[in-house]
């Protein structure tokens, strides 16, 4: 299946899926000398046709430094455009039920930010970049059917531009699944692969709901509430998020039990539950808005998947919400996904492994000098990325289940302020490490951190550390939250002790003296 491209013989990869993950993996790829054939389901979103159409999963998304370093590895310049493009959030800002707002820095120390990002802009930007590289060749309507992995063909079912459906093949030497949650590469996968597999559906769904912008000040619009804080409105067992978005509107999400929502069916059991609960945001989103909105837009539910392994042989991958759906709690999602890329970018790199068939190659940047049996060390690197990447994967999608408590009840209660608090004490003793430090030397060094030292939040380390890889991230939480748990008891132990001394002194003094 090699094709011939400038008297060059190249591998040829198809992946599956043009969402962000997808977009980003072709380019990877297509840098290091494969010829991309890149197979999306539905029509392109770019065309104003199917924006109409399209249902998007959520409007915008909080992208972190984990995303930006995949992005950053695969080409800086496309990493600082879309940072450009973003808005950043430097903290939580809690709204309580009277109506009072709190800040909360995700970042006390170092000032580092998220960034929420239009889905569209992430998704349709990546497809710009892929659609223009001359490896890359990008089919709409190509809807993937079924893999035959060991002869290495793969079919479709496309649709022609006068609406026709047809069947369609593609050969390939390698073939990346980044089709979603609902991955049919991953169903092709386990017929061949003894994949163990778990879903999850979570009790609570989702709506999302639009803050319009604020009114006209000096010229320009402006945001009803403080665009640079990731806003949340916990009310224990269901919450309120608002992003804000370029147009200084916000996309609101409400999460809730899916029988909470259920019960809101009528226009005036949904304004009197908002009156009741979210009193503020109702007067910031409108009540025709939010009725409207309400009608409109679907509820939605949230799934969590894991799977193992991840690859079969030599010749098939799954990666981003193909491989490892997660609910969307900690914001890690996305971030994940494109870590993937980095990821597989980085082992394949160290391990020679690019998409040039012939002796001819030209000189590419890698670790490994000379000529490679690229079929058995492709193999080897997609067993080393299962191996290594599944205990990332499973602590970020349990961390991610952890945090909507954290969000939805954690955030209100003062245990969690006194913890945050000594936990931001102790993290000044660490010197904070920038991003525009590691960014570059991700893109080189190991991808596996596992020295870490000093005392990091957690926070800090799944959002603002993607040298520390999600699993050390969770390791390491747990021994602070250990340290913290016994000095605790043992000021408390010295507390009681402390007490009992002094009553124990009182009552005995006046023998003691008399
Ligand atoms: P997708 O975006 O699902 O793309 C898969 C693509 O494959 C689609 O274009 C689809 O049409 C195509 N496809 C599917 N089947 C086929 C087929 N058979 N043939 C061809 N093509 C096919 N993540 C974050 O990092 N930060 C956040 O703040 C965040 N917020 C979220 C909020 C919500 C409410 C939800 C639900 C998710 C959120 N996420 C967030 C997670 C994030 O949206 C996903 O992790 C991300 O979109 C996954 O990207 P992907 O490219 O793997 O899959």
């Amino acid at each position: 299946t090699a094709n011939s491209t400038d008297d060059v013989l190249r591998k040829k990869a198809i992946v599956v899926g043009a969402g962000p993950v997808g977009c980003l993996a072709a380019l990877s790829l297509a840098k290091a000398g494969w010829n991309v054939g890149l197979y999306e389901g539905r029509p392109d979103i770019r065309l104003e046709s199917s924006r109409l159409n399209v249902a998007q999963r959520s409007i915008n998304l909080a992208i972190s430094s984990r995303g930006i370093a995949a992005l950053y590895a695969v080409d800086p310049a496309m990493a600082t455009r879309f940072l450009k493009s973003a808005i950043p959030m430097r903290g939580r800002m809690i709204h309580d039920e009277a109506g009072n707002q709190e800040s909360q820095s995700y970042d006390p120390q170092g000032g580092q930010c998220i960034n929420s990002l239009e889905r569209g802009i992430l998704n349709e930007e990546l497809l710009d970049q892929a659609a223009a590289h001359p490896s890359i060749t990008v089919y709409f309507q190509h809807k993937l059917t079924t893999v035959d992995f060991d002869k290495k063909v793969a079919s479709f079912s496309s649709t022609t531009p006068e609406g026709k459906i047809q069947a369609a093949e593609a050969t390939f030497d390698f073939c990346v699944g980044a089709d979603g949650s609902y991955s049919n590469v991953r169903r092709q996968m386990m017929r061949v692969v003894r994949m163990d597999y778990q879903q999850e559906y979570i009790a609570h769904e989702y709506i999302e709901l639009r803050m319009p912008p604020g009114p006209v000040v000096d010229g320009s619009t402006t945001f009803l509430i403080d665009p640079n804080h990731l806003h949340i409105w916990p009310r224990h067992s269901f919450m309120l998020i608002a992003l804000p978005n370029k147009d200084k509107s916000f996309t609101c999400t409400l999460f809730a039990p899916k029988e909470e929502l259920t019960r809101l069916d009528r226009p005036h059991t949904i304004l009197n539950w908002f009156r009741e609960h979210f009193p503020d945001a109702l007067a910031l989103i409108g009540e025709d808005t939010l009725l409207v909105d309400f009608a409109r837009n679907p509820r939605s539910s949230l799934i969590s998947i894991k799977a193992r392994p991840y690859h079969y042989r030599g010749r098939a991958i799954i990666i981003g919400d193909a491989a490892h759906s997660m609910v969307p709690f900690y914001g890690q999602g996305l971030n994940c996904g494109l870590e993937d890329v980095r990821i597989l970018q980085t082992i394949f790199s160290a391990r020679g492994i690019d998409g040039y068939a012939s002796s001819k190659k030209p000189k590419v940047h890698f670790e490994v000098e000379g000529d490679v049996d690229v079929d058995k060390a492709l193999e080897a690197a997609l067993e080393e990325y299962s191996r290594t990447r599944h205990e990332d994967l499973t602590a970020i999608s349990e961390l991610a289940m952890k945090n909507y408590v954290e969000m939805r009840h954690d955030v209100t209660t003062p245990l969690y302020r006194i913890l945050k608090a000594i936990d931001t004490l102790l993290a000044s003793l660490t010197p904070s490490v920038p991003f525009d430090f590691l960014a570059p030397l991700l893109t080189r060094v190991s991808y596996r951190h596992t020295q870490t030292r000093g005392w990091i939040p957690l926070y800090t380390m799944v959002t603002f550390r993607p040298d520390i890889s999600y699993g050390v991230a969770r390791e390491r939480a747990a021994w602070q939250a250990r340290v913290l748990r016994t000095a605790g008891l043992a000021t408390l132990s010295l507390a009681s002790a402390a007490g009992g001394l002094a009553v124990w002194w009182g009552i005995n003094r006046r023998r003691l003296f008399f």
